[in-house]
């Protein structure tokens, strides 16, 4: 039997992989297309502010997993840090996700909790039982008011449909509370790594057994000096696009730099439609730890994402779904190779879900090794 593990990407998946399999006395190679490791969770100095940049857009690490947050403490140093997003409407600044500060601003009221909760009862639409849409999802919960304000325009813009056009599931990631509680994630665990994300994924890949190549893309034939492949490339792309392209929306940012603080904040949306960008992040507010004259921002621009560009989120309405079908099909086809992380499996996952798919990936595999058992070409629903 061939000894070698060929992982694709140095993403959070593909790092998660080839540790666990090196720490298990496996020889593991990784090749990555890009210049850097870390996949679009990388983040790098700004050279002219000092700043530390995410590069491909914000990214807060946020859990309930113990063993997942335990994990990364292993290969980094994390710092508190707490997720607070605000949102300009029509030229005033509200907090999210929609909270009683949100409601007693946007409604200009006093409201406590339960006169809130009354209120916005009134406000939702009590006709719709199972949403069955993004619109009827928010219509809803929190009523057409808030809907229209913070984001029907938002999301035309971010996904460049009409909000009924997509599953109610998007909404339910962002949760409605009655109290000020504006921490936007509802889990347990959550953090900033001191240094960026990409010095915690390079401490992951360096290990004997691991040997790394950057700025070197995969190809099929690669898989057959490895006993197993762990691929985390785009599904799409494995099999060079034969069936059609996935949709997915990419991202255009625009760098700008100020001095001092630009919005006293890392993230602030924009729910109007007609102002072209979704967000502006300010990425020295990551960081409140750090000092730095002046300050670099990004505006974020969404779009469709055309052949050239970086996929970013997947869009997976009606079309996609029968192309995602006939690929799965394809892929489960397949002997040899396992697809996991966010583009192999077309989801969009946070990253503490990817740490945990590759964890139990890598060691299904190991497991499956011991027993000879077949190793599963999807470890996940898709
Ligand atoms: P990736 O990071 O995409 O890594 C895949 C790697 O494979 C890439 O480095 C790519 O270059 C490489 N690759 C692809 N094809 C090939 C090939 N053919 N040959 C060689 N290499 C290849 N998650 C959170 O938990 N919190 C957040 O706040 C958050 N914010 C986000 C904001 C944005 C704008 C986006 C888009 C995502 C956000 N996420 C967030 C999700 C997070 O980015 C993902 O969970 C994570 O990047 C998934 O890791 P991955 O390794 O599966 O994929
Ligand atoms: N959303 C919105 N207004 C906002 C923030 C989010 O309408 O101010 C919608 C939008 O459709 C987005 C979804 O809620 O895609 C999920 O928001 P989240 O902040 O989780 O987005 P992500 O992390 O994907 O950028």
């Amino acid at each position: 039997m061939k000894e070698k593990i060929l992982v694709v990407g140095a993403g959070f998946s593909g790092a998660v992989i080839a540790r666990t399999l090196a720490e298990a006395g496996l020889a593991v190679d990784v090749i990555e297309s890009r210049a850097h490791v870390a996949g679009n969770c990388h983040s790098a100095r700004d050279g002219e502010t000092g700043v530390m940049v995410h590069i491909y857009g914000p990214h807060i690490f946020h859990t309930d997993d113990a063993e997942v947050w335990a994990l990364m403490q292993r290969f980094g140093e994390w710092m508190p840090y707490t997720n607070r997003v605000k949102s300009t409407v029509d030229g005033r600044v509200y907090s999210l996700p929609v909270n009683l500060h949100t409601i007693n601003q946007f409604f200009d009221k006093a409201m406590r909790p339960d006169e809130a909760r009354a209120f916005i009862a009134a406000q939702a639409d009590n006709s719709i039982t199972e949403p069955q849409n993004f619109e009827e999802q928010a219509l809803k919960f929190v009523g057409r008011a808030l809907y229209e304000a913070f984001f029907k325009g938002y999301t035309q813009k971010q996904w460049g449909c009409e909000p009924r056009e997509l599953p109610a599931s998007i909404l339910k990631r962002l949760p409605v509370r009655f109290n000020y509680n504006d921490n936007y994630f509802f889990h347990q665990f959550q953090g900033m790594p001191k240094e960026g994300y990409t010095p915690i994924v390079a401490a992951m890949l360096d290990h004997p057994a691991i040997t790394l190549r950057l700025n070197t893309r995969f190809n099929r034939a690669d898989s057959a000096a490895y006993a197993h492949t762990f691929y985390t490339g785009p599904l799409d792309g494995y099999f060079d696009y034969q069936l059609g392209r996935l949709g997915y929306r990419t991202l255009d940012f625009e760098r700008f730099v100020a001095d001092g603080d630009y919005q006293g904040t890392a993230v602030m949306n924009y729910g109007n439609a007609d102002v072209p960008y979704t967000r502006i992040t300010e990425h020295k507010h990551f960081a409140p730890w750090e000092t730095h004259d002046k300050t670099v921002c990004y505006r974020e621009y969404s779009r469709a994402c055309g052949e050239d560009d970086l996929p970013y989120y997947p869009i997976r309405l009606t079309a996609e779904q029968q192309m995602l079908v006939d690929y799965v099909r394809a892929a489960q086809a397949l002997d040899g190779v396992t697809f996991i992380g966010r583009l192999a499996t077309y989801r969009y996952l946070d990253m503490d879900v990817t740490i945990r798919e590759a964890l139990d990936a890598a060691r299904g595999y190991l497991a499956a090794r011991e027993s000879g058992a077949q190793v599963p070409v999807f470890y996940c629903d898709i």
